[in-house]
């Protein structure tokens, strides 16, 4: 790929922020707060898997049916790569991922101390309350590691950043066409949020080249996890259509609203209940699907990929609902679901390949 766009690797990221006297948090997917632990100076870097790590050590401690996502961190975790890493953060976004932190404070012990953030699931004021009270906890934890007091006002000047970054998020995933870059380098920018520091990622998007996009053939919505690998793009293209919209995990599904809130931890509990819908927070089924009408016809998107991380519980508990939805809308729809591989194989290309031509 030639990418218009010059996005400094992780390592690059790594050293600078290092240089720069932050340490590093490695986060697992993937609603969490980015603002919370820089204001303890530590750099969040994500980690969806990644796809080039083999999951051998992961597999031991799971289920077969446990997803790559976590196989393959747990596994890197333990390998000499993560040696840079100061910190974890593990939401509990799913079970499996609750297993995962699990297996890292009882059973195999890192060098690293590893923190847990809980979702609430519902939207009453006590759920609220629970959020609240959740990410005062993990500050704390964090402030015994650090050694460093929490300055509030820093947190909100944080809290700021991260609205803004989201504001942008909104704006550039929502007018898809209106940026002349392939669809892999599109979603190389937004998935570059997953590790850049926020100003540089608001940078980035201030640079993006504007104009009508070359967008071949028919639009789709592309729902799922995490696009890996991301040549995912470029067979999408080369069969004859694009990605004109997402639900994806690592990316719209995280772009959080701005709530008018004084007390700090109250904002980051408001602003992390404030994602759209989501298989991850349980949101009832008729909620999602009307926010994904909403979203095919406003992206004017013709078709539905699901496309998935093989054994996502999450996501397979909305499937079959979420395909009627939209097949009774009157979108083609189709789900593929795929290990993390470094390439994606023949069987998944010629499935994605036989569905766009029926759309041509
Ligand atoms: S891919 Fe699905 S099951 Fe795996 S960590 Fe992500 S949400 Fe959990």
């Amino acid at each position: 790929m030639t990418t218009k766009l010059t996005i400094p690797t992780r390592k690059t990221v790594i050293e600078r922020v290092k240089r720069e006297g932050f340490q590093l948090g490695a986060v697992m997917p993937f609603h969490y707060s980015r603002a919370l632990l820089r204001a303890f100076d530590i750099h969040p870097m994500e980690i969806w898997g990644p796809p080039h790590v083999e999951p051998m050590d992961g597999r031991q401690h799971f289920p077969e049916y446990t997803c790559q996502v976590v196989q393959k961190a747990t596994r890197f975790l333990q390998t000499e790569q993560a040696h840079d890493i100061d910190c974890i953060l593990i939401p509990h976004t799913c079970d499996s991922l609750q297993g995962m932190a699990s297996v890292f404070i009882d059973f195999i012990k890192l060098p690293q101390p590893v923190f847990t953030l809980y979702h609430p699931r519902g939207r009453r004021p006590s759920d609220l309350e629970f959020l609240e009270n959740e990410f005062r906890v993990l500050s704390q934890k964090i402030a015994d590691f650090t050694g460093k007091t929490l300055s509030e006002e820093r947190l909100h000047h944080e809290i700021d950043f991260e609205e803004r970054a989201d504001r942008l998020m909104e704006r550039i995933s929502t007018n898809r066409g209106e940026y002349q870059l392939t669809d892999r380098e599109f979603y190389t920018f937004l998935r570059s949020r997953e590790f850049l520091p926020v100003q540089d990622f608001m940078n980035l998007a201030e640079e993006l080249p504007t104009g009508k996009a070359d967008l071949k053939g028919p639009g789709i919505l592309l729902s799922g996890i995490v696009p890996e690998p991301m040549d995912l793009f470029d067979h999408i293209n080369e069969f004859g259509a694009h990605v004109i919209a997402d639900d994806l995990a690592c990316c719209s599904r995280r772009i959080y609203k701005a709530p008018d809130e004084t007390d700090a931890f109250k904002r980051l509990a408001k602003q992390l209940t404030s994602m759209p819908p989501d298989p991850t927070i349980s949101t009832p089924y008729a909620e999602r699907f009307d926010y994904l009408i909403d979203r095919m016809k406003q992206s004017s998107s013709q078709a539905v990929i699901v496309f998935d991380v093989k054994f996502c519980e999450p996501e397979l508990f909305y499937l079959p609902m979420f395909e009627d939805a939209m097949r009774e809308a009157g979108w083609p729809f189709i789900y593929i679901e795929n290990e993390l591989t470094p390439e994606l194989p023949e069987q998944v290309l010629n499935r994605i390949n036989s569905f766009v031509e029926v759309l041509l």
